[in-house]
């Protein structure tokens, strides 16, 4: 016959593993049912348009967006704008540890709701393009992925911000505008080509990972979007002035009109026979535009005459 010892024993257990059961089921049910519009329409939460401020909320593109950025679960990630918190969440889910930052407070009783529970996340009210390297450091430590959907109006400094800095920064996985994706990934002498695709390929490689229709957004935006992937590497052009690169690449684009010569005598004050003389010893023709140049081009006219200036 059972002892009572043991009796007590297995009743223990099983009221234990009936609790893990419960919990189980708890958040189970706390994933499948957390619903962004309800929790804003019951926290009276208003959009700021001002602040880019488009949703996203569909399961699978979360997971999708997830999967393109290639996070594993020892990474730490970098979420800019946590909105709502979906996409704070998904990336919870896989990430060892999760800092996002977010400029609006008033998004404090919506997130109390969607994030519960996590014990990975961080969400740090503060306005990413005023904070310095040292700041994002002393939160995050170490290496970090940054994932987002950005707001449209800070796209391109925030792009900017992450590949120039100092930090050490793996990836960018970031929802953009798809016009601003198209010239992120432009092909030489497109009209897409600008001086960021330039600017981009000086630190690593892009490539555009889906294209997102507005209908995807709440309330829905004027444009469509692509989550665009850019693999860092700031050690591709070595020890090169890059600050002096970027200027050259900016001078010869400045104007899409005229020619290289007459944008770099511009820019750098040259007279336009020189320019012209120092295009023509890196290889090109003295008519060439600054659009008809890849990033190996720009490397050698660099070489012949702008390093320092
Ligand atoms: N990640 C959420 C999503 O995918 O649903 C929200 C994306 S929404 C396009 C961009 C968010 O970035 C907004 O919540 C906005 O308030 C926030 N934001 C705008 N500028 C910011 C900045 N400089 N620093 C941090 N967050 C910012």
């Amino acid at each position: 016959m059972a002892s009572a010892r043991h009796l007590c024993i297995v009743a223990f257990r099983l009221y234990k593993s009936s609790l893990r059961e419960v919990e189980q089921y708890i958040h189970w049910h706390m994933e499948e049912s957390i619903d962004l519009k309800d929790i804003i329409r019951s926290s009276q939460f208003r959009f700021n348009k001002a602040l880019g401020q488009n949703f996203i909320s569909d399961k699978n593109l979360l997971a999708a967006i997830v999967s393109d950025s290639g996070i594993c679960e020892d990474d730490v990630v970098v979420e800019i704008g946590t909105g709502g918190g979906t996409l704070t969440r998904a990336l919870a889910q896989k990430a060892r540890r999760v800092i996002s930052f977010e400029i609006d407070k008033n998004l404090m009783p919506v997130l109390d709701v969607s994030l519960k529970g996590l014990d990975n996340t961080e969400v740090v009210f503060k306005d990413v393009l005023r904070m310095s390297d040292d700041d994002i450091v002393a939160l995050v430590g170490g290496p970090f992925k940054v994932v987002a959907n950005l707001p449209y109006y800070v796209t391109t400094p925030m792009i900017m911000r992450f590949l120039e800095s100092s930090l050490d920064v793996e990836t960018l996985t970031v929802m953009v505008q798809k016009e601003v994706a198209d010239r992120l990934v432009a092909r030489v002498g497109s009209a897409d080509y600008a001086a960021i695709t330039l600017a981009v390929q000086m630190m690593g490689k892009a490539y555009i990972t889906r294209q997102v229709s507005r209908k995807m957004f709440f309330p829905m935006p004027n444009v469509d979007s692509s989550v665009i992937r850019i693999d860092i590497d700031k050690t591709k052009l070595g020890t090169i002035d890059k600050q002096g690169l970027r200027k050259l690449i900016r001078a010869s684009f400045a104007m899409r009109r005229k020619t290289l010569a007459n944008n770099l005598s511009a820019a750098y004050g040259f007279s336009k026979d020189d320019a012209t003389s120092l295009i023509v010893s890196a290889g090109f023709g003295p008519l060439v535009r600054g659009e008809a140049l890849s990033l190996d081009d720009y490397l050698k006219l660099f070489a012949v005459g702008f390093e320092g200036k």
